[in-house]
């Protein structure tokens, strides 16, 4: 909880991403001015100088553990943060960079680099909260402005942020779309995707593919009997599941039942 006798000080981290979700803070534009006059962004190499030293009152923590070195660093920004929050697919989910998990990390590398034995890197991609305590999870690739604007109002006013742990599919009802999977046979993971896009993929006629991460409690076994009905393989059905999320338990346990 922000203390009242100064202003909250806000840190803005990066690990291995693409900048993304950090740039979701900057889109915000207008409430931006009234983000940044409530607090002091004092660390947010994205969008101002600054040393990264001292301590932080909220910490938003974006991309995945890859390296030794960002292994040790998230154990320091934890112990200077009193609230620490991950923002994104890579920070929650361990990001597409997580597809090396399903494989080997020294195939990749010979494939990549003309000289793979100046590469040092860990063999996984993994979510912060495998490392340290978190205190709150934002998911989206990238994570949604609204989302995070709730993020950072309920952390000023000390309270835990509310935002919906329903699916997509909900959302897509309350547009009115018709369901692309029922009335088109589109493959769709929104019956798995938590909301945050307001389904924008369905109102555009597409499937969505889930880069909101899994909702509470899915069926993943239930969309996959679907999919097979709609003629989707197993091999198909297994890359289905492996995208911005795959190393999300849901996506990733489903994605593995339907592997070699
Ligand atoms: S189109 Fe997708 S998200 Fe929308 S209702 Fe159908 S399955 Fe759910
Ligand atoms: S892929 Fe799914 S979660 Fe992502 S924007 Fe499209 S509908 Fe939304």
């Amino acid at each position: 909880m922000a203390r009242s006798d100064h202003k909250p000080r806000l840190g803005v981290w990066k690990f291995a991403s693409c900048d993304g979700c950090q740039l979701t803070l900057l889109d915000c534009e207008d409430e931006l001015l009234q983000v940044a006059g409530a607090v002091d962004i004092a660390y947010f190499p994205e969008a101002a100088r600054g040393s990264g030293r001292g301590t932080y009152d909220l910490s938003l923590v974006e991309g995945s553990i890859t390296t030794l070195h960002d292994a040790e660093r998230i154990q320091d920004v934890r112990r200077r943060s009193r609230t620490l929050v991950t923002i994104g697919a890579c920070a929650t989910a361990g990001g597409i960079q997580a597809l090396r998990n399903f494989a080997d990390i020294d195939d990749f590398m010979a494939a990549v680099y003309a000289h793979p034995e100046y590469i040092e890197t860990l063999s996984t991609s993994t979510p912060i909260a495998d490392h340290v305590p978190v205190d709150f999870e934002l998911r989206g690739c990238p994570i949604s402005k609204q989302q995070l604007l709730e993020v950072v109002s309920a952390y000023l006013c000390g309270r835990r942020p509310v935002t919906p742990a329903h699916s997509v599919c909900l959302d897509c009802k309350l547009r009115g779309n018709v369901c692309v999977m029922v009335a088109h046979g589109t493959p769709c993971l929104g019956p798995m995707t938590h909301s945050g896009c307001n389904a924008l993929c369905p109102s555009y006629n597409r499937g969505c593919y889930g880069c909101y991460g899994p909702k509470e409690n899915p069926n993943a076994p239930a969309l996959s009997e679907r999919l097979d009905q709609l003629g989707m393989g197993r091999a198909e059905r297994l890359r289905f599941y492996r995208t911005f999320n795959a190393w999300a338990g849901p996506f990733r346990e489903e994605s593995e039942r339907h592997g070699p």
